[in-house]
């Protein structure tokens, strides 16, 4: 297809060259509102998914100071150190609201951010969960047609990007504190039933015996779950980023994760639903994006939500004479 703003088949071959300066491009295009960079870029990923795919994708998740980014940092390292290309991206929606990301920081992952066989992308800065996460989901498309073998998605521990990125990986990892009470609330948002392993960090020091006892609690509180799969029981594992003790076993874990939803079936099954969910939640983006791209329209909907709010109309007739305005 040849665009107007962007030539996309010259973006496109230089991407799958493996042209950093390319990726970054194609993904500044991707996080653009602009009408015409998304349709660009909508016939970028549409050229580029034959060489999508293919990667190990991990969904990372635990509350701010657990070790994310240590952890990203000396896992990343870990898997360039053996030849992989590492990409690191992040779901934050309240970076909108901060101005910036705390995820996806390169200051944070100082080793990883200087090595050529890394690349790591903060958090799209746009409003909602779904925008954010679609346009993750997309960089993360782009970073496997340009060669990255490993993406690493990044979250912070709220309920909704969790399952965001649950849904846009193949495996996803909730990192834990060692310290008390960290551990039942865990359970309580129900991350564990999301995860495929929980991972203890900070198991040095003073902190290993600490750490054993918030390991054994999560395997107790695990064993009482019924698990997501029949082939797959969620480990739970002790490491230190800060040593680097334990972070081959992270991998290793993954790996074998990998090979049993393989031989079950499961991870092609797992990649469709998603690819289904993904088009559902970009259908329900855009009908809402014309709801609020007509003037006249936006007026109505104002009106009848006035009309609502007042008790004169139902929610749900309410809800149908906004319908209506779509067909
Ligand atoms: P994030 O907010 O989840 O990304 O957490 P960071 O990776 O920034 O780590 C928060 C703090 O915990 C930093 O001061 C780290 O140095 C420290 N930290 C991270 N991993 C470990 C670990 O394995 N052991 C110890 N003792 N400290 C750690």
């Amino acid at each position: 297809t040849s665009n107007k703003v962007v030539d996309i088949k010259a973006l496109a071959q230089d991407l799958r060259a493996g042209h950093r300066a390319a990726l970054a491009r194609a993904i500044t295009l991707i996080e653009s509102r602009r009408g015409d960079h998304q349709a660009a870029a909508r016939d970028l990923v549409q050229a580029l998914l034959p060489d999508t795919g293919k990667a190990v994708r991990v969904g990372i998740t635990g509350s701010p100071g657990v070790g994310k980014s240590t952890t990203i940092d000396g896992l990343g390292m870990f898997l360039v150190e053996r030849g992989h290309k590492v990409a690191v991206l992040a779901v934050d929606p309240s970076s909108a609201r901060t101005g910036g990301s705390i995820l996806g920081d390169k200051t944070r992952m100082a080793r990883l951010a200087a090595s050529e066989r890394a690349y790591i992308r903060p958090s799209p800065a746009s409003g909602t969960l779904g925008g954010v996460a679609a346009k993750t989901r997309e960089a993360m498309l782009l970073c496997e047609a340009a060669g990255f073998d490993v993406v690493l998605v990044e979250t912070v521990g709220i309920g909704q990007s969790e399952t965001a990125v649950c849904d846009m990986t193949d495996f996803f990892l909730a990192l834990m504190l060692p310290g008390a009470g960290d551990e039942l609330q865990g359970i309580k948002k129900g991350l564990v039933e999301l995860a495929d392993m929980i991972a203890v960090n900070k198991a040095d020091g003073d902190n290993i015996k600490r750490a054993n006892i918030a390991a054994a609690e999560y395997r107790g509180a695990l064993h009482i779950l019924t698990p997501r799969s029949e082939h797959w029981h969620p480990p739970v594992v002790t490491y230190s980023a800060l040593t680097g003790t334990g972070i081959d076993v992270l991998w290793r874990k993954i790996l074998d994760h990998r090979t049993a939803m393989n031989a079950s079936g499961e991870f092609a099954s797992r990649r469709r639903q998603q690819q289904i969910k993904w088009m559902w939640s970009m259908l329900e983006q855009r009908m809402m994006a014309r709801l609020r791209a007509d003037a006249s329209v936006r007026a109505k909907v104002k009106k009848i939500e006035a009309e609502v709010a007042d008790g004169r109309v139902t929610p749900s007739l309410g809800a149908e004479q906004i319908a209506e305005m779509l067909r």
